[in-house]
């Protein structure tokens, strides 16, 4: 057993709607181990995880404590009877199971677990280790699959009611200037995600965001909704720093176009850090949420 005494042993999940991330560490920058697989039906999910720890503390001792960063929504109060739930969700079987609980039975450790949305645990990774290192508000937008977005101020996670939710932020409709109509939110005519996650982006164009070349005009209409998203976001939180991450963020040249469209429809009104240094993309990449669990791991202890 390459067991070290001296400092405790983390264990984090990035929990996502399509992948799990499991990890160990001490430090959360530098996994010792990490495992990740497709997010499948609950109980079978959860056992891969457990099975995964189970392994790892044969290899490198007891865990101290674990941090879930899940896909939601999620009740994520840890006064809330519900704690440690996955919310109304489409996935299959994942409504109303209790995952903190699922992981805490399956281990058999009386470990303290914190559990909190995967958005936020990006935003906490960023700010300890990552590109938001040393701002005092953060805001952390992540398009992918769906959009989501997390507050940091002062090292504490802003988490409302529930958690904040501007994938549903409503949206002007920049695709009449380009000839679309495409709206991929069955609740809302016009919102954030609806307009501007993965699969809106394939539905208009036809094929995946990833496969549109990079001077394509898909880039312009998906630089106008970002930079909205922004201004809405800056307009307000004011924040310092703006993070923009997940997998449709990653576009080569993306970023620059945001920013070009942010100073347009921001009418020079806000007073802000030049805009490469206030609209930046995250420095973890696709690493941010495994080191933000093992970062609210690290926090419990
Ligand atoms: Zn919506």
């Amino acid at each position: 057993m390459e067991e070290n005494n001296d400092i405790p042993l983390l264990a984090g999940i990035e929990a996502g709607g399509t992948k799990y991330v499991c990890a160990v560490a001490t430090n959360p920058t530098e996994p010792l181990l990490e495992s990740r697989f497709p997010t499948g039906d609950p109980e079978a999910t959860i056992e891969q995880a457990v099975t995964f720890f189970q392994e790892a503390m044969e290899r490198y001792g007891p865990i101290r404590s674990m941090g879930i960063g899940t896909f939601g929504p999620a009740d994520i109060h840890v006064k809330s009877p519900g704690y440690g739930s996955i919310l109304t969700t489409p996935k299959r079987g994942w409504a109303g199971f209790n995952v903190v609980n699922a992981v805490r039975d399956g281990l058999g450790l009386p470990i303290p677990i914190a559990f909190d949305t995967d958005v936020n645990a990006a935003v906490l990774g960023e700010a300890e280790y990552g590109a938001a290192m040393n701002h005092r508000f953060v805001a952390y937008i992540t398009i992918g699959t769906g959009i989501g977005a997390a507050f940091l101020h002062d090292g504490q996670i802003i988490h409302g009611r529930m958690h904040p939710e501007v994938g549903h932020m409503v949206m002007p409709d920049f695709d009449k200037a380009f000839g679309k109509s495409t709206n991929h939110c069955p609740f809302h005519e016009s919102c954030f995600e609806g307009r501007a996650a993965g699969p809106a982006i394939e539905s208009r164009w036809g094929i995946p965001g990833g496969e549109l070349p990079d001077d394509h005009e898909a880039w312009d209409l998906q630089a106008a909704y970002l930079a909205a998203g922004c201004i809405n976001l800056t307009a307000v939180w004011s924040p310092d720093l703006i993070l923009l991450g997940g997998g449709v963020s990653q576009k080569a040249g993306l970023i620059d176009r945001v920013r070009r469209e942010f100073e347009k429809q921001a009418g020079g009104y806000w007073s802000l850090p030049p805009l490469d240094l206030y609209l930046q993309t995250p420095s973890l990449d696709q690493n941010a949420g495994i080191v933000g669990s093992l970062a609210l791991a690290q926090r419990l202890l």
